[in-house]
């Protein structure tokens, strides 16, 4: 394969930027190093609208057909050039010469692809046939939304065998918020056993994105429903293995863009030490 990046910065997402439909390269400050990323969603659809989306031109809708053998001739063909090609001198900063992880993470729900089962066989099979470390992870960023269907579960077990995990978004624990930063209806309730299924099935860790809404951060009345949502899960002896919070990166591409801003990472330590004192880990990004 050929190819055609630029030298990639933390800030650099696209997802064409490798010149391939389904794999492409991030060089990730979550990660601290080059993520390989899967999109899934090369048609933009997605079936929440989160107000933070990155996603250019972002529809409501499900993953197209995936064409399972372009994924695995480009995920091994990537996968053949960063281990034994250039691209890692000439396109990625030296600090960030070493492969993290493979996300599935596009531009839309992953688990929303038919055949997403196929899709971690596939990624299992290849990764298989490289000289990777044993340390690398294969992480799914999901809104969670799906994991209720069958399909989706028995991909998150063949995950699991992967040195696996699930990023399980969590923005806001009520109705009204949920409505707001998601534009989901999906019930508290459904949110809830799908996370437990998720954690039953593959090490999990919530996602949550804080940001201010028209100058003001999230409602006291937010945080401690988000708390107490937490608090009564690891009572309940659900797995959960930590929170990942983190703020905006880049501007969002949704009509409310200019309504968001970054939150001040005091505030973000503020609440992830509330957070902690719930037992589990908070890594904060902000
Ligand atoms: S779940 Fe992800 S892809 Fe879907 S709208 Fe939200 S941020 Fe965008």
């Amino acid at each position: 394969m050929q190819p055609t990046v630029k030298r990639l910065t933390p800030e650099d997402h696209s997802r064409d930027s490798a010149g391939l439909t389904y794999v492409y390269p991030v060089v990730s400050r979550r990660a601290g190093g080059l993520s390989i990323g899967i999109n899934l969603n090369p048609n933009n659809a997605c079936n929440w609208r989160c107000l933070y989306c990155q996603v250019p031109a972002l529809k409501r809708g499900s993953a197209p057909a995936i064409d399972l053998p372009k994924l695995e001739q480009e995920l091994r063909g990537f996968l053949h050039e960063l281990i034994y090609g250039r691209f890692m001198q000439e396109k990625v900063p030296p600090e960030a010469r070493v492969i993290h992880d493979i996300a599935l993470s596009g531009n839309g729900e992953p688990t929303s692809a038919q055949e997403f089962e196929q899709v971690i066989r596939v990624i299992g099979e290849v990764k298989d046939e490289f000289p990777l470390p044993d340390t690398l992870k294969v992480i799914l960023i999901t809104n969670g939304s799906l994991i209720h269907r069958e399909t989706v579960q028995n991909g998150l077990g063949r995950l699991a065998q992967l040195n696996g995990e699930i990023w399980f978004k969590l923005d806001s624990v009520t109705k009204a918020g949920r409505l707001q930063v998601n534009n989901t209806r999906m019930s508290l309730a459904r949110m809830r056993e799908n996370l437990c299924l998720a954690a039953s099935l593959c090490p999990t860790w919530l996602q949550t994105c804080v940001f201010k809404l028209d100058e003001a951060p999230p409602a006291q009345t937010e945080l401690d429903a988000y708390i107490s949502f937490v608090d009564a899960l690891l009572r309940d002896g659900v797995q959960i293995k930590g929170v990942l919070l983190y703020t905006l990166a880049r501007p969002s591409l949704q009509p409310e863009a200019a309504r968001l801003s970054k939150i001040s990472e005091e505030w973000m330590e503020t609440f992830a030490a509330r957070i902690k004192a719930l037992g589990i880990p908070v890594n904060v990004t902000p």
